[in-house]
């Protein structure tokens, strides 16, 4: 075993290039460079590999590359690396190296056996780089894909990475579950709806990957049941890492959808509008009913007084043409008296509600409406048919009396068919966009209104129900005051006889609506 380097013997390398410059080409090579013999025996190290190693070339000559063994490298791989050696291919892989000091690196070795004139392995060329840092780093960008990969997956909201395709790159468990419910690719499906419900915003941040803060939007599932998300979208962008992109960057942007499934708020939310709704239409009519009943008392009590009136006036002249009648004057004292009692009956009348004209949308009134009275309409076994208009339904008017006046309607249908026993129950509820107004029919299966009647219902306290049944027959007759408060009509269709079939006609432009 020699302690000298060895020293190769050809006179000349290829071509011109003298031997001494591929001798110091390898003398100064950045990679640590060793020529061993066939068993490994370090012949030769240049001075890359005193760096890396920490060995001069006259402390490892004679030595066994082994000397770098840290010996925790499984012996797996060091059969494998002889084997590939020893059929004289070269061998390219990671090695456990201990230095000079005592301190570990990781060696990215390559040998390639030296083949003689015989055809036999004479000698072997090792190389190696020290990379540890570029494992330390490679292995830290996999502890974060692993740590951001279970951060996500853990969360509780459904996230979504979609590559500029709208492929999907990355998903958490809670989107995995969307696809159950909504079908395949729930992100597509979101983005659809967004797309809709934002036109061309959405088209412009998209093209320019701007960010869109959390949007509500509505989607059905594969049950047909309608379900309710919040979704956010965010952008990101990634360099490319292909060797084309290195000196001219490409850049890949990454679109980041997050998916909350907020049908529960909705549908609390729902519940509660509804109720604050109810409870505002029952405290309207209640108000309405006592204007009514106060008006009507008013009404009907003017009738007598007028008659008395009269009777007055003719005593008077009698009593001018010296007739003496002394009970003129305690007629005169309780007239007034009477009067004045009227006055305050007047008096005692509340005001018309304050609601401000607005922007309504007859559609959803008539879904308030089938909500709010949907105890009565499974109470009774009524079914619903229920179509809405496909074009505008927005007519100025006060929310509140629409609502009233359609829930009054509805009632009524429903009262209808509840006093025929047996038969069908049913509802037909229709909203159409005319060319200047909306029409909405309320049709019931119930016994229908005489013809003689059809104009009298309109009138307050009159009633086709018993007096048993406590009705004061101010329903229509507030439903004709609240059509005419918007400048509408409302009728009962005379060509209508399986049932009854109430028809409102409102104007769309705002100008015909009165306040
Ligand atoms: P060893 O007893 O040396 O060998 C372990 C196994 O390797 C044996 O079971 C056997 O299957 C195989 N083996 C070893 N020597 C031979 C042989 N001469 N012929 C056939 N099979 C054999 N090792 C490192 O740890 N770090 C290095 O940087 C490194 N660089 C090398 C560079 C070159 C050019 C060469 C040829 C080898 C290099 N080796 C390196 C491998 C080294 O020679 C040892 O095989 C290895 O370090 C394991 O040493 P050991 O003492 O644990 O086991």
């Amino acid at each position: 075993m020699s302690k000298q380097p060895a020293t190769p013997t050809a006179t000349a390398g290829p071509g011109e290039v003298p031997m001494h410059l591929f001798r110091k080409a390898v003398e100064q090579a950045a990679l640590a460079i060793s020529i061993t013999d066939a068993r490994a025996n370090i012949l030769y190290s240049n001075s890359a590999f005193q760096r890396i190693t920490g060995y001069g070339q006259d402390e490892v000559v004679g030595h066994n590359e082994s000397i770098l063994s840290y010996r925790v490298t499984p012996k797996l791989v060091y059969e494998t690396l002889w084997a590939q050696i020893q059929r004289q291919r070269p061998w390219n892989g990671l090695l456990v190296n201990k230095r000079k000091d005592g301190s570990r690196y990781l060696a990215d070795v390559t040998i390639t056996p030296v083949v003689g004139e015989e055809g036999d392995t004479t000698h072997y060329l090792g190389m190696h780089r020290d990379v540890t840092e570029v494992h330390r780093l490679e292995r830290q960008v996999q502890n974060q894909k692993t740590l951001i990969e279970s951060v996500v997956d853990a969360a509780q909201v459904a996230i979504v990475l979609l590559d500029e395709k709208e492929r999907v790159v990355l998903d958490n468990q809670e989107y995995k579950k969307l696809i159950g419910d909504l079908g395949k690719e729930p992100a597509l499906k979101l983005l659809a709806a967004l797309r809709e419900q934002m036109g061309e915003a959405f088209g412009k941040a998209h093209e320019k990957h701007r960010n869109i803060a959390a949007r509500e939007v509505c989607i059905e599932t594969t049950k047909k049941t309608s379900r309710w998300f919040s979704c956010a979208i965010s952008w990101f962008e990634e360099h490319d890492v292909g060797a084309d992109a290195f000196y001219e960057p490409l850049r890949r942007h990454y679109l980041l959808l997050t998916i909350q499934d907020i049908s529960e708020i909705k549908r609390q939310q729902e519940a509660l509008r509804i109720n604050s709704l109810r409870a505002l239409l029952s405290e309207q009519e209640r108000i309405q009913g006592l204007r009514e009943t106060l008006a009507g008392a008013v009404y009907q009590l003017e009738g007598p007084l007028n008659m008395l009136s009269a009777v007055a006036n003719m005593m008077e002249r009698r009593r001018d043409s010296g007739v003496d009648l002394p009970a003129a004057s305690a007629l005169e004292e309780a007239m007034q008296k009477s009067r004045e009692a009227l006055e305050k009956l007047r008096a005692c009348i509340p005001n018309q509600s304050s609601e401000g004209m607005q922007p309504v949308d007859l559609n959803e009134v008539l879904v308030d409406v089938l909500k709010l009275t949907t105890a009565s309409l499974l109470a009774t076994g009524v079914v619903v048919e229920w179509s809405p208009s496909s074009g505008t339904t927005t007519i100025n008017g006060h929310p509140a009396q629409l609502t009233n006046l359609f829930k009054q309607l509805v009632t009524n249908a429903i009262e209808a068919m509840n006093e025929r026993r047996g038969g069908t129950r049913e509802l037909r509820l229709t909203c159409t966009t005319r060319a200047d107004h909306i029409e909405v029919l309320v049709e019931d299966s119930g016994p229908g209104i005489a013809d003689d009647l059809r104009y009298e219902v309109f009138q307050p306290f009159f009633t086709t129900k018993g007096a048993a049944k406590q009705h004061l027959g101010l329903g229509l007759a507030m439903a004709q005051e609240v059509v005419n408060r918007h400048g509408g009509t409302i009728d009962i269709d005379p060509s209508h006889h399986t049932g009854c079939r109430v028809r409102v006609q409102l104007p769309l432009t705002t100008g015909g609506n009165h306040v």
